[in-house]
């Protein structure tokens, strides 16, 4: 029998990324006060570090950064197809900024300064926006479950021990099951753009996710097709939580 997944919610992650170490700490507490987890940095690299390790759920963005601003932050997570919601913090009087930033994907945006409680109103704002529509329910396949905003998989409830890569190129072929991906289109999907390795880095990715996926003679997960690339075959069902 497997083991039921547990009960727990994990809290809702933000992930402030501002400079000003005041206005920062502001943020933060006030966050924090609301129940989220709140996670800060202070230059656009380490926020998307931050990120890479511990997924947020919402990003609070502000524009002027000291090495990589807000804007090349949300073309990162953009075009690694990173659909996290991102409010944005502009300094008055940048109008331009603003619409660039909407059209780079940022989900709302505020002027400084403003005013902290409203700030907090439009956090919820988005995250029930964001959260009604694409937060991607639990998903079932044979005796596995995923959990895709946590990146979480588990085996028959036990929790697998998988890179973020891994996972990343797991969540691409089960939530597109029984097609076949060839490696440059996982490739793309999978790696950063600038940070692109050989279509043989992929077969070492899927050998050793299919390696903690316990696949053996009588079990394949993940299938093998020609020398065109990989699928997966088992149905995947959603999972109401
Ligand atoms: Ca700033």
């Amino acid at each position: 029998m497997p083991t039921p997944l547990p009960e727990r919610e994990a809290p809702t992650h933000i992930l402030v990324v501002e400079d000003e170490p005041s206005l920062c700490q502001l943020l933060v507490n006030n966050l924090s006060f609301e129940g989220y987890s709140v996670a800060a940095a202070g230059d656009g690299g380490p926020a998307l570090a931050a990120h890479a390790a511990h997924r947020a759920d919402l990003i609070v963005l502000d524009l002027m950064l000291p090495q990589m601003d807000g804007f090349e932050v949300l073309r990162n997570l953009r075009e690694a197809r990173d659909e996290v919601p991102v409010l944005m913090l502009t300094a008055r009087g940048e109008e331009s900024d603003r619409l660039q930033g909407l059209s780079l994907g940022a989900d709302d945006y505020m002027v400084k300064p403003f005013s902290l409680l409203e700030l907090v109103a439009r956090v919820k704002a988005i995250l029930r926006r964001t959260r009604a529509v694409d937060r991607p329910p639990l998903l079932r396949s044979g005796p596995f479950r995923f959990d895709l905003p946590r990146l979480e998989a588990r085996w028959e409830g036990r929790i697998l021990d998988l890179t973020p890569r891994e996972f990343r190129l797991l969540e691409i072929l089960i939530t597109h099951p029984g097609r076949t991906h060839s490696r440059k289109e996982l490739l793309q999907l999978a790696w950063e753009p600038d940070a692109r390795p050989s279509a043989r880095t992929v077969d070492v990715h899927i050998a050793n996710l299919r390696r903690k996926l316990g696949e053996d003679q009588d079990s394949a997960w993940i299938t093998t097709v020609g020398g065109e690339g990989y699928r997966w075959v088992t149905p995947v069902e959603p999972l109401s939580d």
